[in-house]
């Protein structure tokens, strides 16, 4: 499994960084994972064909995960001119999510008579899925219910594992999610203010313990985070970071 991370950014483009975006490639497939607002350029600036994804697979519907969806999908209309089916997935209501979201970028998009075939799935706790030839389970993490429900992913393939969590506060669901994985990217948004909805470093730091994945790498840094990075002992993502599992 190999995992290029497009966007590693916060939803502000905190640092220059873009919005998450990670690339995921395995011996059978292609997706992505989030599609965050800036993601059409980080993938054009990566010369990643779109037409070579089959998935796009969402933590949840904050624009800064979920933002770019609407382009994919007009560029894979108008410009890539897809062929092939594309499956969106995430949690419960990614179906009308898409297209109220369609219909906000594009007004009247939700309507198109698209060139390819769409399938939605929902992907669940209860129901995990097989995406691109990666067996995928949810866990429920702790973000914005508004925006969700926000999940954390784990991603096995070739007998690797790969865990993201997505946005969330500090949640117990997160060791279960990091229990015995390659590698796990974890948000990282502030320094040692804690707060409702993401975590900090000082948390994480107390609680890493309980983490028990080969490696710990940060990601979704704000600003005060970023100001303490070249302090850390942990890895932390950057645009363009490639991980090999
Ligand atoms: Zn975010
Ligand atoms: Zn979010």
């Amino acid at each position: 499994m190999k995992i290029t991370i497009l966007g590693s950014g916060d939803a502000f483009g905190t640092g220059g960084r873009f919005n998450t975006c990670l690339h995921v490639e395995t011996a059978e497939g292609r997706l992505l994972l989030d599609c965050g607002s800036s993601s059409m350029v980080a993938l054009n600036r990566a010369g990643i064909a779109r037409n070579t994804l089959s998935t796009l697979l969402f933590t949840h519907f904050h624009g800064d995960h979920f933002g770019a969806l609407p382009a994919f999908l007009l560029d894979a209309q108008f410009v890539s001119r897809r062929k092939d089916e594309l499956l969106i997935a995430g949690p419960e209501g990614v179906e009308q999510r898409t297209m109220q979201a369609l219909e906000t970028d594009f007004p009247g998009a939700s309507g198109n008579a698209w060139r390819f075939p769409i399938r939605f799935l929902e992907v669940t706790p209860e129901r995990p899925a097989v995406l691109a030839g990666c067996g995928v389970t949810a866990f429920p993490m702790v973000h914005d219910a508004r925006a969700g429900p926000c999940q954390g992913y784990r991603l096995e393939a070739g007998g690797k594992i790969f865990a993201f969590s997505g946005d969330t506060a500090w949640t117990p669901a997160l060791v279960p999610l990091a229990a015995g994985a390659d590698a796990l990217l974890v948000e990282c948004y502030s320094w040692n203010t804690s707060l409702a909805n993401h975590l900090d470093y000082a948390t994480l730091a107390a609680q890493r313990a309980q983490l028990g994945s080969r490696r710990i790498i940060l990601t979704h840094m704000g600003a005060t985070m970023l100001a303490h990075e070249e302090e850390l002992p942990e890895e932390r993502a950057f645009d363009g970071m490639v991980l090999a599992l």
